[in-house]
């Protein structure tokens, strides 16, 4: 099956007692058993709910791996996977990542005895300089947040095979419609289900893609001990939404490249961070691992002062400003003091993150109006 048609069938069965074709929201805690430990594969809703099922099982198919694992919030399923390891163990993860991540590995994970060292993955080689005998896991973004930094999934594959490392890769950016980690040697893929998968700003949620089956049971077994699930509602909202993951995908495509060129050639902008341009750092991997190259963008205007962001980010309408992505509407947002402001300053201007940086991410409005709105807040 092709994906356009998987994202409107992957996980759904009609419900088999009424024939529901959408899968009911079912809103329960328990199950009633026949006899003592003689159920219908249902025991308690931390460890299975049928809603969850069907997403799970959708969300396996569209990143064309065997096993989908739905948690609360992205952070929930990044947590997830780290609790696969023990105290001493060593990770390498990328030096550009989502706040979030930053903050859960180094002010949660540290304090618990796990080792975690930054590179810049945009160049494989650095990790393997990295590793040493204590090292268990690679976490990969790609492209990053907010930089729009590209790694090569394939290349950082062959490493960690070799030196027998589990490879995760937060695929939250690019979404199952533009890359698939899975197909290129990753051994874990993570959403933040939150963004492009729910695709409609109104559920939190995360996700977690394997083929193996050993991997699937220990994040199983981590996934109803911590207890951090999604509600049945949380995951109907996210299987609609796959539904129209195809079609919103190819017009945040669309729109982010009109946007990414329009930004591009305006006087008062000095860079703009984009795959698609040829002349991107990044540009040849993502062309070959990536279908297409997203609605994510960030740029810097020429006069970098922070009062001047603020001046421009105070008079986007339809841009509207706030945390977040892979929403149907526009959002625009300030980086050095939102989504990533628990980044160490030093930190985020090491890695280029400065403190002028505007990320985008560009909805599925009509791209004219977007560019209009855009340019009476640029001025
Ligand atoms: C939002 C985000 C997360 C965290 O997901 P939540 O659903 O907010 O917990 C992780 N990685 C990336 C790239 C994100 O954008």
């Amino acid at each position: 099956m092709k994906p356009a048609t998987q994202y409107i069938h992957a996980g759904s069965h009609p419900d088999p007692t009424t024939g529901a074709i959408m899968t009911p929201i079912f809103q329960t805690s328990t199950y009633v058993q026949e006899a003592p430990a003689t159920h219908k594969g249902y025991e308690y809703a931390r460890s299975q709910n049928p809603t969850r099922t069907a997403l799970e099982e959708a969300l396996a198919i569209i990143e064309q791996g065997k096993y989908g694992l739905a948690f609360s919030s992205g952070v929930a399923a990044t947590d997830a996977v780290i609790k696969l390891l023990n105290a001493g163990d060593e990770v390498i993860c990328g030096n550009d990542m989502y706040g979030g991540t930053y903050r859960l590995f180094t002010k949660v994970f540290e304090r618990l005895g796990i080792v975690f060292h930054a590179v810049d993955t945009t160049n494989p080689d650095n990790i393997t300089s990295a590793i040493t005998a204590k090292t268990k896991l690679v976490w990969l973004e790609t492209p990053t947040n907010p930089m729009m930094n590209i790694t090569d999934i394939e290349a950082v594959a062959a490493i960690t095979r070799k030196h027998n490392l589990l490879l995760a890769v937060d695929n939250t950016f690019a979404s199952p419609a533009l890359q698939n980690p899975l197909t290129l040697g990753a051994d874990i893929v993570m959403h933040s289900a939150t963004k492009y998968l729910g695709g409609h700003s109104d559920v939190i949620q995360g996700a977690l893609v394997v083929n193996s089956a050993e991997l699937r049971e220990k994040l199983y077994f981590i996934q109803k001990s911590c207890g951090a699930v999604p509600g049945p509602m949380d995951c109907f909202l996210v299987l609609r939404g796959i539904k129209t993951l195809g079609i919103r995908m190819k017009a945040h495509c669309e729109n982010g490249a009109i946007i990414a060129h329009w930004l591009r050639n305006h006087p008062k902008v000095a860079k703009v961070h984009w795959p698609g341009f040829e002349d991107h750092p990044g540009h040849p991997v993502a062309k070959k691992q990536m279908r297409d190259f997203g609605g994510m963008i960030a740029f810097e205007l020429k006069n970098d002062s922070v009062e001047e962001v603020k001046r421009v980010l105070s008079k986007t309408k339809l841009f509207a400003l706030a945390e977040s992505l892979g929403g149907v509407e526009s959002l625009v947002n300030h980086p050095a003091s939102m989504t990533h402001a628990s980044i160490p300053r030093e930190e985020r201007i090491k890695n280029g993150l400065r403190d002028s940086l505007i990320r985008l991410s560009v909805g599925i409005e009509d791209a004219q109006d977007l560019i209009e709105d855009l340019a009476q807040a640029i001025g």
